[in-house]
């Protein structure tokens, strides 16, 4: 814990020395994009994208996990896609799935549908390929974001862009997904 208050006490000094200008994120929040992925700490999205502040508007849940839309109860989840939907009026959501994730792996060993905590109606591929259900999750987060009125309206529009993108946390490759395709292929 110590290591992570000693940056945050030296943090203006280090934005300072990589020209971030820190007043300037007060006028505005215009992120390039929204990118929603697990929990997990060895991904680091502003790591992988080189995003700087006011780049990235992130939710990051439970294995990326996003619930299905419901009017009734709204979830901080919701919420969060609402806003950068609807609000900030962000033009791509990145959905990024990452390799040995923890969540895939519980769920396959357990012999439980992916889709079973995905709120998914399609079953996951239960070959034992652990590479092949990561990719099929982060897809079925997609069809779960694709049913939001808000995100289904902006689709309609080409205003917004959904991508499915996979990381590979021991090679550090990210691939994105390829619909012609139908395949996670090299950025
Ligand atoms: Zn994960």
């Amino acid at each position: 814990m110590q290591y992570l208050i000693d940056q945050a006490r030296v943090f203006r000094a280090r934005a300072a020395a990589h020209a971030v200008h820190l007043g300037s994120l007060a006028e505005s929040h215009k992120p390039r994009a929204m990118f929603v992925a697990c929990s997990d700490a060895r991904l680091v999205p502003a790591l992988i994208t080189a995003a700087r502040p006011g780049d990235l508007f992130e939710l990051r849940t439970y294995g990326g996990l996003i619930p299905p839309y419901d009017a009734e109860e709204p979830t901080g989840e919701s919420r969060t896609i609402e806003y950068a939907v609807t609000k900030l009026n962000v033009s791509d959501i990145i959905v990024c799935g990452h390799s040995h994730c923890d969540v895939v792996s519980a769920a396959m060993q357990d012999n439980l549908a992916v889709s079973g905590v995905a709120g998914a109606e399609e079953e996951a591929p239960l070959t034992g390929d652990l590479t092949a259900a990561g990719h099929w999750h982060v897809l079925a987060q997609l069809d779960v974001l694709s049913g939001y009125p808000s995100v289904t309206a902006r689709l309609a529009d080409r205003s917004l862009h959904l991508n499915a993108w996979f990381h590979e946390l021991d090679t550090g490759a990210t691939l994105q997904y390829h619909p012609r395709a139908s395949a996670f292929l090299p950025l």
